[in-house]
């Protein structure tokens, strides 16, 4: 007979779980029913969705310390004997895997490996796990937008959106907020007349309007749409130059953009 389990094993199901207002806790599972979830800021969120689904939760992965990120681990930790990869920080209590730039993690249930990135500049210690086709990158890079500067330099910043952008096109990303929307009427401050852009806005509201996700989504798409992975671009270059008249190289450019989001509304 033909070992079709196997084959249904190494299929990793991505489901976005929201939590908080705007957060999403990444569930990732195979169809034997084994799960790692990504950034459990809120514990009963995770139980309700492993019961209904009938997963067993195998392992924990964190991007960052912040508590909308690690707040659950404990209460998870208390029902569930499963490691906790986090990087080297003191912040995040509970722990038992740390992990560090160029590291990659070997899952074997489910089945699954990941290469983990440093992306300082949302905080210093943040870290992004790669692998399966995803992107699990925190509050590093959202949809049509990027985190704010908590810790690092917008120059630390930059290199860490510059890792990202040169993963292969097709990568889903896995944000760790819904913020797109409003990252959108930012960006189409700075490039209205970006057709990538428009098509973008125009999928985000409708999702929106069904109170959809509108994650994960690709790394093509951001490459096209996100003013934040786009500082080499024209029109946003000449936006950046605008807003700051005239000199500047594309740290200043991203630190200009970074800047005029933060007081956006
Ligand atoms: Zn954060
Ligand atoms: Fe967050």
């Amino acid at each position: 007979m033909p070992d079709i389990d196997q084959t249904a094993e190494s299929i990793l199901h991505l489901v976005p779980l929201p939590a908080f207002a705007d957060n999403y806790i990444w569930l990732l599972h195979d169809d034997a029913g084994q799960a790692i979830v990504v950034d459990p800021g809120d514990a009963a969120v995770v139980e309700r969705a492993l019961a209904e689904r009938q997963l067993q939760l195998r392992a924990i992965l964190l991007t960052h310390h912040h508590h909308d990120h690690i707040g659950g681990v404990a209460e998870l930790l208390d029902r569930h004997a499963v490691p906790v990869h986090a990087p080297v920080d003191d912040r995040i209590a509970g722990a038992t895997v740390r992990v560090s730039d160029g590291e990659s993690i070997e899952l074997t249930s489910p089945q699954a490996r990941f290469e983990v990135l440093a992306i300082p500049g949302h905080t210093l210690s943040h870290v992004a796990y790669v692998g399966d086709g995803l992107l699990l990158c925190g509050d590093t890079l959202f949809s049509l937008g990027c985190g704010r500067l908590f810790e690092g330099t917008a120059a630390q910043m930059l290199a860490s959106l510059d890792r990202l952008s040169r993963l292969p096109a097709a990568t889903r990303v896995c944000a760790g907020h819904e913020y797109t929307e409003a990252n959108g009427r930012f960006a189409h401050t700075v490039e209205p007349d970006n057709p990538h852009l428009q098509a973008r806005l125009r999928e985000v509201a409708g999702l929106r309007a069904r109170q959809l996700p509108t994650l994960p989504s690709s790394l093509a798409d951001e490459l096209a749409c996100n003013p934040f992975l786009r500082v080499d671009a024209d029109p946003v270059a000449d936006w950046c130059r605008r807003q700051h008249g005239g000199a500047g190289d594309r740290v200043a450019r991203f630190a200009a953009l970074r800047t005029a989001k933060d007081a956006f509304r």
